[in-house]
């Protein structure tokens, strides 16, 4: 924004950061001031001006008290000039499901601009998770008043050493971000009292994050997404979704196509079960898949060749079953169909997944995809799509394996990117957690 008068030239250049080069008469003529100081939206977190006769700070205060940069406004008398650090920290809490995952990170809006997004970059300075997968493998799925009380148990001392761990102060936090949903009620829970307990403690804003938005965003923390913008395609797959969409901006998604029954990692999940392979089923059947013939079994790849964008697994599931119950019945259930039937079961999904990935550039004409979410730590899937971007002559960006399953970083990394973004920060007022929240009805920034 730049904003000139004939008298006064006041420039607000990158988002919270805004000279003004006046005439020094602030206390008479000071709309442009004042308005710019709105536009920031209480984001300016430094304030530093020239003031050669010393004559403008009591006006100042007095006049714009209520618009003040929340932070910090520092005088400089008669050496001043202004100088913002658009550096934010935020603390991360993921308790949505079953993983214990905090992070604290560092992010600023990157070299080519004020325009967060994209082109932010982020550093992890801590992290720690606690995954309870031995908890729930004894059930062959998530049992939702275990993970609840063993987030309890872990939270508290999983963020006491990412604080530690990071050597950054309480004071220097700049909010302290929770995933608000969707997922188990009572998991939830205990990630948004925990922070809103925090940052009421700490007195710092809250920021409450959709989870899918934080797989979602998730690969743009990697340096190599530099040159990615909106709008951009996502492919979000994980245990509870699998869904196409097609990113504008923050908050800004709008969904092109998603399954009708299962989930991809559902698909994974189901699949390793039938075949006994042990939970969680993705990477016992990617782990199998590698000593397996895929062309032994023939799976379908349900609504591959219609001109939708959605996608269906169930089929595939039973598929699995009838295959399976036939090798039982002939005693041909060994460790070998179980290698083969696994890396059938893989090469059916990554078909999948890269051919609707295909229609839906083609369809949009938009060359720059993301994928996030569980199932994309899948090396086949990477590979697929590795092959798919040179050919195809696109874009694709996964994010590292570790943050693909649930984290704490990619809820800190969301929260920053919205910070930066403008979000207004809201203090803590008791606590809410939304276990169902479409994606498409987030605010946006
Ligand atoms: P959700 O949040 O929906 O539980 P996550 O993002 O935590 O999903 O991902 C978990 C899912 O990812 C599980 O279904 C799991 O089987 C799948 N998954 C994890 N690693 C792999 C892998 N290497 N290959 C395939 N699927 C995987
Ligand atoms: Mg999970």
């Amino acid at each position: 924004m730049a904003l000139h008068r004939s008298r006064f030239f006041p420039l607000a250049l990158r988002r919270g950061f805004f000279i003004e080069l006046s005439g020094a008469q602030l206390g008479e003529q000071t709309d442009l001031f004042d308005g710019a100081l709105k536009a920031a939206k209480g984001s300016l977190k430094g304030l530093v001006f020239f003031d050669s006769n010393n004559r403008h700070r009591g006006r100042l205060s007095k006049k714009f008290s209520g618009a003040w940069p929340r932070k910090t406004h520092k005088y400089l008398g008669h050496r001043g000039f202004w100088q913002v650090s658009p550096v934010v920290h935020v603390l991360g809490i993921e308790t949505s499901c079953d993983e214990t995952g905090v992070a604290l990170i560092r992010a600023q809006p990157g070299p080519g601009g004020g325009q967060a997004g994209p082109r932010a970059t982020g550093e992890i300075l801590a992290q720690a998770l606690h995954s309870q997968v031995a908890l729930h493998a004894a059930y062959g799925g998530v049992v939702p008043e275990l993970a609840s009380r063993d987030h309890i148990q872990k939270l508290a001392g999983l963020v006491e050493r990412v604080m530690s761990e990071a050597g950054v102060d309480w004071a220097a936090l700049d909010a302290i971000a929770f995933t608000e949903g969707p997922g188990l009620a009572g998991a939830l829970l205990v990630g948004a009292s925990l922070a809103q307990g925090l940052a009421a403690a700490v007195n710092k804003p809250v920021i409450g994050v959709h989870h899918l938005e934080g797989h979602l965003l998730s690969p743009l923390l990697d340096p190599a997404a530099g040159d990615i913008k909106f709008p951009f395609l996502a492919l979000l797959v994980s245990g509870g979704h699998t869904q196409i969409m097609r990113v504008d901006g923050l908050g800004r998604y709008a969904l092109l196509g998603e399954t009708i029954d299962d989930a991809a990692g559902e698909a994974f999940d189901k699949s390793a079960q039938l075949l006994g392979l042990g939970y969680p089923g993705g990477p016992e059947i990617a782990r199998w898949s590698t000593s397996g013939r895929a062309d032994r079994f023939d799976l379908p790849r349900p609504l591959m060749r219609r001109p939708t964008l959605d996608f269906s697994f169930a089929g595939l599931k039973t598929a699995v079953l009838t295959h399976v119950q036939k090798l039982r019945s002939s005693l041909a259930l060994d460790d070998q169909a179980r290698a083969d039937m696994a890396a059938a079961v893989q090469a059916a999904i990554v078909d999948v997944l890269t051919g609707k990935c295909r229609k839906a550039m083609r369809d949009t004409e938009i060359h720059q995809l993301v994928i996030a979410g569980g199932v994309g730590a899948n090396q086949a899937l990477r590979q697929a799509f590795a092959e798919f971007s040179r050919q195809d002559q696109c874009q694709v960006l996964f994010a590292p394996p570790h943050l693909c399953t649930d984290n704490g970083v990619m809820i800190a990394w969301a929260a920053a990117l919205r910070v930066l973004a403008g979000q207004p920060p809201s203090r803590a007022s008791g606590f809410s957690v939304r276990p169902r929240w479409p994606l498409t009805e987030l605010p946006l920034v």
